[in-house]
């Protein structure tokens, strides 16, 4: 991988607008030459300054919005941030921007010690102190063990202001001398302490316990106040003062009656329910440039009326700055996330095809852009202007037509590339490999026969299911059966090939013992027609798991066995797909040998990122060769310890590939979501040997890529193949003004070969407004597509990065997007206020998921293999998967209707939502679980598991039993509803109440502190709105 594809993200590392003796720039995560300046140098005329008139104030600061937070106003007029003479000191001392500061400190680490209570609001009495996850005993750092032990022995409470009672409360009370409001003045976190409510009065919830023995107050370093990270003494005190809740509360035991009511902080829940209610089944037509489509959980019917479906492409906002200034100024990240063979319901028209024979599609001369509706036909519909380069192009003679009243030609409504958003071409022989019409792809199925996989089933049962599964391989929907050929391949230090040509009585096994340089021994007979050579291949299937009942092979070789199936399709001139069912970490000596390297100590330090790369660069070299043969690779593991998954994962990750991972596996309850899983990655859709390029209207242009892509030159993705469930996201910078007339278009076209082998291009069009204003560009920000946008920028970074560094960019980027709203967009209010942007309300939250997701989170409890997968997993995910991935689904199942077949309303992802008497069902898009309160209903439990008691409920099951009654009907019809359209199963667990196995469940719960560390949303809001706080000043 060249340096060059991991060049991190603009918007990371950009100076800080507003602090500008520098001008704001682009560069690299961490590279401390872009390092902002010192907030001390914050000039209010600054970028931010820039007053916007037009802006579009939030629902009024007056009343208690959802999206509008203050201080509390008790706490604000007994401490006016004026008493601060000037600037907060923390930013008079601070010696540069902490966050930015490379360090080995940690950072933004899980305030794990500290509780979470804060306070936010000025609305008075409408804001109570809230303290979230009541009644969990904050972990110590470095021992999660123990909190098993002490955070589950109740049942969950609802949020409870006892917490602060003495007795409960896990924090020991503040030193005397900073309880009292006269206290004397402090370096910043003293003022916390004594409850000061400066701007910036949340930090020290942030900062992880002091370590033993480290002395309080004096010695803490000013300008760490403004960093999250640093272990400091008093930190765990300082949260108490922390919160705007007034001296009065420090001096004495906290005032249980002050709660701020976590229902007031914006909720998830409530944006998708107000979405689905204004927007939900309805029809959304794209006819207008620019227009925000409804949010991707919400259901309705897509009409392509000029712009792609945002079912192919959505954007981070739909309305771009006029300039890069402004672009700057906002932080907002300028993206597309396409996913263009995504599945279309039955109720939406699929694609049109265009077929302009020889011609083949017509193109701007200049750019090379596809005719859209973006084009302008001139002069009597002789040329057309190019929307993308203004290019004026003649009108080939064959596609000729004359214009009507208004300029538009007469047969706009019959051809679909002038009218739609979306369409595809029949590609000519120009657009083939060697002028030659493409090979229909193959299906290479690569199974590892080593000890360890015979002995426990496993082979059999891919064999078994092969059987099966062949029986539907995907086919064109004119056709009637699959163009797709097959071939097999099994290994262990070795390779056997299998001739199952159609006339033979009997396979054929060819082994090649050398993996140094595999050749493949026979052309004919190893890529046959499934139909034709059935009954040889069903008998190749029953004698596979007999062949190697003997074989003791505990070795393994993996990239030989890439390289050996990518050379049969080379030799076949076809493109295709392996399919590798692999265990072991492959330590046979052959290229791409893998040791152990397995290094926990890394963990939290600068050396962290090469836990995430590959050990070799075998494995990328060969992924290159794959890509040029579009061969994909699509990786099925059962490991049962360290595999390395970040080398192995290589190859399906840069072919456009999927992996999937099935830890410890066990037959009896792992074998469903495998066989699953295996169905539908072989009947899914999907494109070969694809090359894909964005192309842009002028003043801004596609700059960075993410997905499960490979990348020779700066502007074609090339994939060996991409399925239905991949998304590509795409970066946009200014290289010029963007006018607000002609607004900002994109062109994406995907040239690729069908399931049966034919050339096409598949263009998707869509037109974004441009304006100078930047409370527009807010109004037109779509929030899961920001998130899937952070995602792959960070967990790309991960690879070259501290991830100390990238989670501190995260928080700081956040609370800037945030701070130029506040001070551009919103009305005069109080400065103490949080103000979010309708359209960004719950932005905060999930970056805070984001930043709690295992693979920004340092923590050596967390396996590294399972990080290294769902990074790879994010990088390739739409923006419907990463908002399920990030913010998880939650649902009570002891309110479902059994006379209704609508999902019961979703509850927000805390603790304090669940309830003893409860059921409930969460779903991330990898595990499911259903959480049974121990004071569950026994008829209910009955109706489900069919046993008399929570207490006789055996969890160790992965499927439900059916047992004929209503709630178990609508129970697992409603699992399967969660299942559809989600690229992998999910493994279902049952989870009860204050069992061990609840420990995993409460991970997913991720409003709330984080088991392994991570804020509590709670806290993260804070710390956000103190970050901003400080950028105001
Ligand atoms: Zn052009």
């Amino acid at each position: 991988m060249s340096q060059q594809g991991y060049v991190a993200t603009p918007p990371y590392s950009q100076s800080q607008p507003g602090m500008g003796l520098s001008p704001p720039h682009y560069g690299h995560y961490g590279d401390p030459s872009h390092a902002p300046s010192p907030p001390g140098m914050v000039k209010p005329a600054g970028p931010l300054g820039a007053t916007n008139p037009g802006a579009v104030l939030p629902p009024g600061a007056p009343p208690p919005g959802p999206h509008q937070f203050g201080q509390n106003g008790a706490h604000a007029s007994g401490q006016p941030p004026q008493r601060f003479p000037g600037p907060p000191p923390v930013n008079n001392v601070a010696p540069s921007y902490a966050p930015y500061q490379p360090s080995t400190q940690p950072s933004y680490l899980p305030s794990e010690a500290t509780s979470s209570v804060t306070h936010l609001g000025t609305q008075l009495s409408a804001m109570q102190i809230n303290n979230y996850g009541s009644g969990m005993t904050p972990p110590s750092q470095g021992s999660p063990g123990p909190l098993s032990a002490t955070s589950f022995q109740g049942p969950p409470r609802p949020p409870q202001p006892s917490i602060l009672q003495p007795g409960s409360q896990v924090l020991p009370p503040p030193p005397t001398v900073l309880n009292g409001p006269g206290a004397p003045p402090l370096p910043p976190t003293a003022h916390r302490q004594e409850g000061l409510p400066g701007p910036v009065p949340l930090s020290a919830q942030y900062q992880p316990p002091p370590p033993p023995g480290q002395a309080l107050g004096a010695g803490y370093p000013p300008q760490q106040a403004a960093n999250y990270g640093p272990q400091m003494a008093g930190a765990q005190l300082s949260y108490l003062g922390g919160f705007p809740t007034g001296p009065s509360q420090m001096a004495g035991p906290p005032q249980p009656q002050k709660k701020l009511d976590p229902d007031s902080i914006p909720s998830p829940i409530q944006v998708i329910e107000d979405d689905r209610a204004t927007r939900g089944g309805q029809v959304y037509t794209t006819n207008i440039r620019g227009q925000v489509p409804p949010i991707v959980t919400t259901d309705c019917v897509i009409q392509d009326q000029g712009n792609a479906s945002p079912r192919y492409i959505r954007c981070t906002t739909y309305c771009f700055p006029c300039t890069s200034d402004m672009a700057k100024q906002a932080q907002i990240p300028l993206a597309a996330v396409i996913k263009p063979f995504a599945t279309i319901p039955s109720n939406e028209t699929p694609l049109y095809l265009v077929n302009h024979g020889e011609n083949g599609p017509v193109r701007c001369n200049r750019c090379k852009a596809y005719m859209c509706p973006f084009m302008q036909f001139i002069e009597g519909g002789r040329k057309y202007q190019c929307g993308f380069c203004n290019c004026i192009n003649d009108v080939p003679p064959f596609y000729f037509q004359h214009l009507d009243h208004i300029g538009r030609r007469l047969d706009h409504y019959e051809k679909p590339e002038l009218s739609l958003g979306s369409y595809e071409y029949v590609a000519t022989l120009d657009y083939c490999r060697k002028n030659k019409p493409p090979n229909p792809p193959a299906f290479i199925f690569m199974i590892d026969v080593s000890y360890s996989n015979i002995k426990n089933g496993l082979v059999k049962l891919i064999c078994e299911e092969l059987k099966t599964v062949l029986e539907k391989l995907p086919k064109e929907e004119q056709e009637e059966t699959s163009a797709i050929r097959v071939g097999f391949i099994t290994y262990n230090k070795v390779l056997h090939f299998f001739n199952v040509k159609s006339n033979l009585a009997q396979p054929q096994m060819m082994v090649v013992t050398d993996v140094g340089e595999v050749f493949v021994p026979l052309l004919d007979g190893f890529l046959v027609n499934y139909q034709e050579s059935q009954s040889v291949i069903h008998n190749l299937l029953d004698q596979i798991p007999e062949m190697f009942a003997d074989s003791n092979e505990n070795e393994t070789v993996f990239a030989p066995v890439i390289q050996a199936g990518m050379e049969a399709l080379k030799a076949a001139e076809c493109p295709g797909k392996l399919f590798i069912f692999h265990s072991s970490l492959p330590t046979a000596d052959a290229p791409g040998k893998l040791k152990n390297r397995d290094d926990k100590k890394l963990v939290n330090t600068d050396k962290e990122k090469l836990l995430f790369q590959p050990q070799t660069n075998v494995y990328e070299s060969l992924a290159k060769d794959c890509v040029s043969h579009g061969c994909s690779v699509a990786l099925f593991l059962f490991p049962s310890q360290y595999v390395d998954v970040a080398s192995l994962g290589v190859v399906p990750q840069l072919t456009g590939g999927t992996i999937y991972k099935y830890n410890h596996f066990q037959m009896h309850l792992d074998s469903q979501q495998f066989l699953k899983d295996l169905r539908n990655d072989i009947e899914k859709k999907i494109g070969f040997d694809a090359i894909m390029r964005v192309r842009t209207s002028t003043g801004f242009r596609a700059t960075d890529f993410f997905g499960a892509i490979f990348m020779n030159n700066t502007t074609d993705v090339e994939m060996a193949a991409m399925d239905c469930d991949k998304a590509v996201t795409v970066e946009f910078k200014h290289d010029d003004k963007l006018s607000e007339d002609t607004g900002a278009l994109i062109q994406c076209a995907v040239l690729y070969t069908t399931i049966g082998g034919q050339r096409r291009l598949r263009i998707h069009n869509l037109g974004l407004k441009c304006s100078s204003q930047l409370a527009e560009l807010y109004k037109s920000c779509e929030t899961d597509a920001l998130i899937n946008f952070f995602a792959k920028s960070a967990f790309k970074a991960v690879l070259h990065q501290p991830l100390k560094v990238i989670r501190e960019i995260l928080v700081n980027q956040t609370a800037h997007i945030l701070a130029c709203y506040r001070k551009n967009c919103a009305g005069p209010s109080a400065v103490s206020q949080l103000i979010l942007p309708e359209s960004m309300k719950v932005f905060p939250l999930y970056m805070n998921c984001l930043l709690k997701n295992c693979v920004l989170l340092s923590r050596p409890e967390i396996s590294t293999d399972e990080r290294a997968y769902q990074r790879q997993l994010v990088m390739a995910m739409g923006v419907a998967d990463s908002q399920l991935f990030f913010y998880p689904q939650l649902l009570p199942i002891h309110t479902l209707d059994v006379k209704n077949t609508e999902l019961p309303a979703a509850v927000r992802c805390s603790e304090s939502r669940l309830s003893e008497e409860g059921i409930f069902l969460l779903a991330n898009g990898l595990n499911m679980f259903l959480w049974l309160g121990v004071s569950s209903p026994p008829e209910l439990i009955q109706a489900i598991f069919n046993v008399p008691s929570f207490a006789h409920v055996n969890t160790d099951m992965t499927l439900l039993p059916e047992v004929g009654s209503p709630h178990s009907q609508q129970l697992r019809m409603t699992m399967n509803l969660l299942q559809q359209k989600r690229p992998y199963s999910m493994k279902l667990t049952i989870v009860k109440q204050r069992e061990q196995s609840e420990m995993v469940f409460r991970q997913f719960l991720v409003e709330d502190k984080g088991l392994y560390g991570g804020s509590s949303y709670m806290d993260f809001l804070c710390c956000v709105h103190k970050e901003i706080c400080q950028l105001l000043n």
